[in-house]
C-alpha cells in the first residue's frame, strides 16, 4: 500500500479520508486555505500546507498548486473527496501524466460519465433503460421544439455538463419551452462553460434512488444496495436511507443488476453510484452516474459494514476488491440528515449525538468557526435501527441530543421532519420538500412536534 497520500478537500470529508489513511496505516496531506486554518482535518493530517487565501478558485481547485505540493511531500496518490476536483478529468489526467495516483476512476470514465448526453447514448447502447428523450443534443431551439413535441410535455431540459441542478428547467407547456431553453443553456454557460443541452421526458412524481457501485481494474463489479434520496430542497438532498421502502426484492434485485450493468458498459474501476428515477408505474430510468465516493456514503457503510473509503483506496492501488456480490449483506435499517449551516460564524457550544446505532460525520468542534465561503453542510447524522420505524426513532432522539450554538442551521426542521407523517409512512417522493417543508416552518415557530 502507499505510504502517503494527499487529501484535495476539506470539512468533514478531509477529516472522513484522514481516518480511513490513519486505520490503514497510510500518513496524509491536507492542503488548506487561510480560512481554514484552525480546522480539525488541518490539525489532524500528518502534515497541512496552506496554499492560498480563502477563494476555492485559488485553493482547492488550483491544479497546479495540489500537484506540487504531492510532489514536493512525496505523496504517491491525491484523494479529491468530493465536489472540487472529484469529477474533473483534466485533473485525473494531470494527477497521470506527473506520475501520481488518483483516487477515482481512470480520467477517460470521468470524461465520459461527466457528460450526460454521452453517458445517455452509452446506457442506451446497452440496453440500460433511460429517460424517454431526444434523440441527441437539442442544439437548436427547433431541434428542442421537436424532441419535446416527439416525447410530449411535461419536459425537463437538462445542461449535458450539469450537476447541482444547475442548466435544468422543467417545462410544462409549448410556450414555456423558448425562454426555459434559453435560459437553461445560459445557465449552463455561466456554470460549466459549456451549453450543451438536451430534452427528456419529466417524469412525474418521482423517486430518486441510487445503487452505490464498488469495482476495480479487474472487471469485477458489485452493488451494495441503493439509497433513497428523493427528499432533497432545490436538488439538494437532505435525508438518505437504506433500503428504500419504494422497492421490493425483485425489483432490487433488477434495479441492481441494470446498476452493475451501467458500471460495466462505463468500464468502471473505483467506488461510484448509479444514480435512477423511479415512477409511480414503478418503471425506473438511468439518470446520471457519479464517479466518485458521495456525501451519503455511510449509509451504505452502515448498511453492509463496508467501509467505501478503504475499498476505494484499495481499488485505486490496484487491488482486487476483497468480496463478491454473494458475500454482500445487508443489515437492518439506515437514515441519514444533513445538517446544513444556515449563519456563518462561532460554534460556542457544541454537543453531537451518539450512543448505540449513532454515527455522526462532522469536523466541527468546540469553538470553531465556519467559514461562509464553502459548502453550507457542516454535519451527518447517521443511525441504523433493526427496522424502519426504530431508526426513525433514533434519529428523533440524535436529533435531540444534537446542540450546535451560535449559528444557525436546520436541525430543527430535520427533527420535524422525521414526526412528518409522509415521512414516516413512507410515502414521499422529490417534490415531498416542495409540498410539506411550510407545514414543518410552521410547525417549527409553533415550536411544536408532538402527536404528527
Ligand atoms: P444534477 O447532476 O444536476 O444533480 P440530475 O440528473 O442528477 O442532475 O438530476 C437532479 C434531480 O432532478 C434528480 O435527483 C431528480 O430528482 C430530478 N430529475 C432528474 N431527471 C428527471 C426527470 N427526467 N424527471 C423528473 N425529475 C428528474
Amino acid at each position: 500500500m502507499w505510504k502517503r497520500i494527499l487529501i484535495a478537500n476539506r470539512g468533514e470529508i478531509a477529516l472522513r479520508i484522514i481516518r480511513c489513511c490513519r486505520e490503514m496505516g497510510i500518513e496524509t496531506v491536507v492542503v488548506y486555505s487561510k480560512e481554514d486554518e484552525d480546522t480539525l482535518p488541518v490539525l489532524m493530517a500528518g502534515k497541512s500546507i496552506c496554499i492560498g487565501k480563502a477563494k476555492a478558485s485559488e485553493t482547492y481547485l488550483n491544479q497546479d498548486i495540489l500537484i506540487d505540493c504531492a510532489k514536493k511531500t512525496f505523496c504517491q496518490a491525491i484523494h479529491p473527496g468530493y465536489g472540487f476536483l472529484s469529477e474533473n478529468a483534466k485533473f485525473a489526467k494531470k494527477c497521470e501524466e506527473n506520475g501520481i495516483v488518483f483516487i477515482g476512476p481512470d480520467y477517460r470514465i470521468i470524461e465520459k460519465m461527466g457528460n450526460k448526453q454521452a453517458a445517455r447514448e452509452l446506457m442506451i447502447a446497452h440496453g440500460v433503460p433511460v429517460v424517454p428523450g431526444g434523440e441527441g443534443l437539442a442544439d437548436t431551439f427547433e431541434k428542442a421544439l421537436e424532441d419535446a413535441g416527439r416525447i410530449g410535455f411535461p419536459v425537463l431540459i437538462k445542461a449535458s455538463a450539469g450537476g447541482g441542478g444547475k442548466g435544468m428547467r422543467k417545462v410544462y407547456r409549448e410556450e414555456e419551452l423558448e425562454q426555459a431553453y434559453l435560459s437553461a443553456r445560459q445557465e449552463a454557460k455561466a456554470a460549466f462553460g459549456n451549453d450543451d443541452v438536451y430534452v427528456e421526458k419529466l417524469i412525474l412524481n418521482p423517486r430518486h434512488i441510487e445503487f452505490q457501485i464498488l469495482a476495480d481494474k479487474y472487471g469485477n463489479v458489485i452493488h451494495l444496495g441503493e439509497r433513497d434520496c428523493s427528499i432533497q430542497k432545490r436538488n439538494q438532498k437532505l435525508v438518505e436511507e437504506s433500503p428504500s421502502v419504494a422497492l421490493d426484492e425483485n425489483l432490487r434485485k433488477e434495479m441492481g443488476e441494470m446498476a452493475i450493468k451501467a458500471a460495466k458498459a462505463a468500464g468502471y474501476d473505483s467506488a461510484g453510484t448509479i444514480e435512477f428515477i423511479l415512477d409511480e408505474r414503478r418503471d425506473f430510468y438511468f439518470i446520471e452516474m457519479n464517479t466518485r465516493i458521495q456525501v451519503e456514503h455511510p449509509v451504505t457503510e452502515m448498511l453492509t459494514g463496508i467501509d467505501l473509503i478503504r475499498e476505494q483506496i484499495r481499488s485505486a492501488h490496484g487491488r482486487k476488491l476483497s468480496l463478491t456480490q454473494e458475500q454482500v449483506s445487508f443489515d437492518g435499517h439506515v437514515i441519514e440528515c444533513r445538517i446544513n449551516a444556515e449563519t456563518s460564524g462561532l460554534v460556542k457550544m457544541l454537543h453531537f449525538p451518539s450512543g448505540y446505532g449513532v454515527r455522526t460525520d462532522s469536523y466541527l468542534y468546540n469553538g470553531c468557526t465556519i467559514s461562509p465561503y464553502y459548502d453550507s453542510m457542516i454535519a451527518k447524522v447517521i443511525v441504523k435501527g433493526s427496522n424502519r420505524l426504530e431508526a426513525i426513532r433514533r434519529m428523533r432522539r440524535s436529533l435531540e441530543e444534537l446542540i450546535i450554538e451560535g449559528i444557525q442551521t436546520n436541525e430543527g426542521i430535520m427533527h420535524l421532519l422525521m414526526f412528518h407523517k409522509n415521512f414516516v409512512k413512507g410515502d414521499y417522493n422529490t417534490h415531498f420538500w416542495e409540498e410539506h417543508s411550510e407545514t414543518l416552518l410552521q410547525w417549527n415557530r409553533e415550536g411544536n412536534a408532538d402527536d404528527q
